[in-house]
Order: C-alpha cells, then structure tokens, then sequence
C-alpha cells in the first residue's frame, strides 16, 4: 500500500478541509487518534472550502470586528496541525467502503495512492451551482463567473449582473460594487431569500439595482460577456440588459457523486445519517454541508465536524475490532506533507517590468492572480509541491496587468492565468499546466546540454 502515512490504519480518515473537516481533526487529534485530512485539490471544492471564496465572515462566534473567511480557514488549519494532523494535499478520487479496514484513494501528482482507515468521516461540503446554459459553457471565464472575490477586479468601471437570491448572492454583489460602475442583481421571483440585514446592506447601496421576477436565459456575447437575455418569470415578456460580467450565485449541490452507491443519498445527493452524524455504514461518518440541507453556516458545520469525530472516538473505542488504544502521543508525528523547492516570493521579487510580455527577461513561468482568488492558492501550491519556481503578479497591485492577462489570453477576464515560457493557460487546469511545464522543463534540459 502506497501513501500511507502510518505503519498502520489511521484512526480517522477525513475527507475534506472546510470547517468540518478541520474542526473534525482538532478533536480527533486531541482524542490521540491518528489523523488525516485529505484537503482536496481544488477541483471539487477548495482546499479550506467554501470560506476561502469570501471575504469577511461576521457571524462566526469569537471574531467581534469579523474574520475574513480564508484567515478563518488558515487559524483553523493551524489549530488542527499543532495537534499532530496528517494533512495529504490531494483529492480522494475512490473510496472502499465494504471492507475493513476502510480504503481511500487519493489522486496525487504521483499517481494514485491508498490510505486505511479505521474510521472516515466524510466532509466534502457542496460546490456551486451553475445555470446549465450553453451560453454560459461557453463564456466561462470571458466574463461569467462563481467568484467576485476571484474575478470582480476585472470589471471595474463596467457594469456586471449577479443570479441568485441569497446571501452569498448578495455578498458577491456587495463585493463587486466596490468595482463595477452598476451592478443588478437578477433573481427569479419579487422575495429574496438572503437575510434581512444583508438586504438591508443592498438595498442602501447606490451601485445595486435589481432585476426582480427575471430569470437569465441567454448570456449574449461571443467572445467576451455582452449582456443577457432576460425573461420575466410573471408575464413571459423578454429583454435584454446589456453587461460585461456575469456572476451565478445560485446555490450549491453537495459532493457526494464519489459515494453513489456505497453511502445512502437523499434524492438531492445530501448523505443521509442515522443516529447521529454516523452514514450508512458503521464507522463511516457525515459533518458539515454535504449532510446538511437546511442550515449550511461555518458555525454549523464546525460544530457536525466536532460531533462526527466524538462519534468517530466513541465507535473506534467502544466497538474495540482492533485494539489501536496504545495511547501514543501524536505529538511527534510528521505533519505536513510537502516543502516548496524553490518558489520565488513575490514579495521579495523585484517590481515587474512593463510591459511583461515583450521584456528580454521574462520569466519562464508567471502566475497572474488577485489576492482573493481561492484557485490561485491552490495553484501556488502545486507548484510549490512540483518544485516549480515561479513569479506570482497580482493583477490588483501591478498597473496594467489585468488589461495584459485579457489581451494575451483572448479575452478571458480570470485568474489564475499562466504563461509559461509564451504559453498562456487560463484556470488552474492541472492537465494543461502539466502540459506546458513538461515541455519547458524538456526544453530547458536541451538548453543546458547544448
Ligand atoms: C461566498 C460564500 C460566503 C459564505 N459566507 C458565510 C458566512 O459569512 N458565514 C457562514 O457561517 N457561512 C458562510 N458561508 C457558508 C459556509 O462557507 C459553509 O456552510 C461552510 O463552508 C461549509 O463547511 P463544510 O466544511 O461542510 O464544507 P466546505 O466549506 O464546502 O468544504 C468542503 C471541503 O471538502 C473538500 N473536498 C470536496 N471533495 C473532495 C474530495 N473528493 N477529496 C478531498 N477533498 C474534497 C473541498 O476541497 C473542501 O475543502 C458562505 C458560503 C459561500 C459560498
């Protein structure tokens, strides 16, 4: 068995690294349990979850001026490894459930490696929705977007529209009115579903306006986002409101398609649970918004997180199948998981040279981000763990870059955005990266023998 961080079967397997996840290794770590988080890759979810796609979080007890979400999401990561957590920086893409000891398989860049659990407790959260238009497939990136934090400096001065009637909607409209000239809030009936005081923060501000009882059902635009074709949800009537950026805040589905078939799902893919938070399976437990329909806060998840790894504790001690109870401290163990070889940081790197692009020292490899862009992270890191050097650029502190980033990429208005050696790849798309890096890494092995 490859990947495993014990000689033995962990004790507790947890899948996922939002606040469940992470509350649920502080007290399976202080239990003495041997623990390990897989923090996803960023492909289904954010290594840190949903919170690292937001800015401040106001109602998560213990922070009285508030916490911006992905700080929360560091304090709690930090709080988990000083208990001696195991963190594997991947996806689990496989999961053994009919057996025992429990198997996950996680997707690394090394290939695909197996971990043993005495016990799982799954806490994958939800992933946004996204409208299903194929207009919207196709202006991905070159203006639509599910991240304001991420993509919202792109659009300043212009005019953006964001879908959705919720909090989260109204917090990604708030967040773009810091940018955008005008921003319209289109939702499907005349009622919003966000909290009053959210509405309230809305309402007052000068740069929202509302679209009420309109439903989206064309981004218009062939290149870049033009505008959308409305429909009125009431008497049918079109209409068109032209903008540049479009931002779908629609709600989320949870990530349970890794568990069809093995854990019970309602009819809307949330696990289902049975006395407590334990699943289907005995041993195999549920914390946070991937089994929680209705209240779907940090607060709520933190707090299955902590009842999943009490139960985790009460089910490995009390059904005794193996006796790992030797006590042993996990004080001393190994907790993190990769050293970045040689990222250059971009606060020490000297200014960037304008224009990028036609300077004789151009970096091989440049990262364009902003500063609260969750994939950015997430890439940063796995280049980290490649060993990859690379200059990082954010667009919101670099005059002109954004502008840059648009031109050279076609027109896609997002970040990350990479150019390795004149290549330039949109998205942290693993496959496309690996891509390119393989063939600069080839040809910088050809300069050197020549
Ligand atoms: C924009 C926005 C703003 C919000 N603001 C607030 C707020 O102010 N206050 C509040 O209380 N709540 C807020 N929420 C809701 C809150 O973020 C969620 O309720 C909370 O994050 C749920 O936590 P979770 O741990 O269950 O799941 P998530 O936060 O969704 O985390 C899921 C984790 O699972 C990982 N994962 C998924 N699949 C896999 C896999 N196959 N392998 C490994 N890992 C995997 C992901 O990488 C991620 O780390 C907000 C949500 C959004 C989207």
């Amino acid at each position: 068995m490859t990947g495993q961080p014990f000689s033995a079967p962990a004790d507790v397997l947890i899948i996922g690294s939002g606040p469940a996840g992470w509350t649920a290794a502080i007290y399976a770590a202080r239990a003495n349990l041997r623990t390990v988080v897989f923090t996803g890759s960023g492909r289904n979810g954010l290594p840190g979850g949903q919170l690292m796609m937001t800015t401040e979080v106001e109602n998560f007890p213990g922070f009285d001026e508030g916490v911006i979400g992905p700080d929360l999401m560091e304090r709690m990561k930090r709080q988990a490894l000083r208990f001696g957590v195991v963190t594997i920086e991947a996806d689990v893409t496989r999961v053994e459930f009919s057996q025992r000891p429990f198997v996950v398989i996680a997707a690394t860049s090394d290939g695909e490696e197996q971990y043993a659990g005495r016990s799982v407790i799954v806490a994958t959260g939800a992933s946004p929705l996204w409208l299903g238009l194929p207009s919207e497939a196709r202006l991905r990136g070159r203006g639509v977007s599910s991240c304001a934090t991420c993509d919202g400096f792109f659009f300043r001065g212009e005019a953006v529209g964001v879908v959705g009637g919720g909090d989260s909607a109204l917090e990604e409209a708030l967040y773009l009115a810091r940018h955008a000239s005008a921003v319209t809030v289109i939702h499907r009936r005349d009622q919003l579903r966000a909290s009053k005081i959210m509405q309230d923060r809305a309402r007052a501000h000068p740069a929202i306006q509302w679209a009420l009882n309109k439903e989206v059902v064309e981004i218009l635009g062939d290149r870049r986002v033009e505008g959308v074709r409305l429909r009125d949800t009431k008497t049918g009537e079109e209409s068109v409101l032209p903008l540049q950026g479009l931002f779908v805040a629609i709600g989320h589905r949870p990530n349970t398609e890794l568990f069809r078939g093995q854990l019970e799902l309602d009819g809307d893919g949330y696990l289902i649970t049975h006395r407590h938070t334990q699943t289907s399976i005995p041993g195999v437990f549920a914390a946070g918004d991937v089994a929680d329909r209705r209240y779907r806060q940090a607060i709520t998840a933190a707090a299955t997180g902590a009842m999943a790894a009490l139960d985790a504790e009460e089910f490995l001690t009390g059904e005794r199948w193996t006796d790992w109870g030797d006590g042993q401290s996990l004080a001393t163990q190994e907790t993190s998981t990769y050293t970045p070889l040689a990222v250059i940081d971009s606060a020490a790197a000297p200014a960037v040279p304008e224009p990028i692009m036609t300077s004789p020292q151009r970096p091989r490899v440049v990262m364009y981000t902003t500063s609260w862009c969750p994939d950015c992270h997430a890439a940063k890191r796995y280049l980290g763990r490649l060993g990859i050097a690379y200059e990082e650029i954010n667009i919101e502190e670099t005059p002109g870059a954004a502008m840059l980033v648009e031109q050279w990429s076609g027109g896609y208005r997002t970040v990350p955005t990479f150019d390795i050696n004149g290549t330039i790849i949109v998205d942290f798309n693993r496959d496309a990266l690996d891509r390119a890096l393989q063939s600069h890494r080839a040809a910088s092995q050809v300069d050197q023998s020549d």
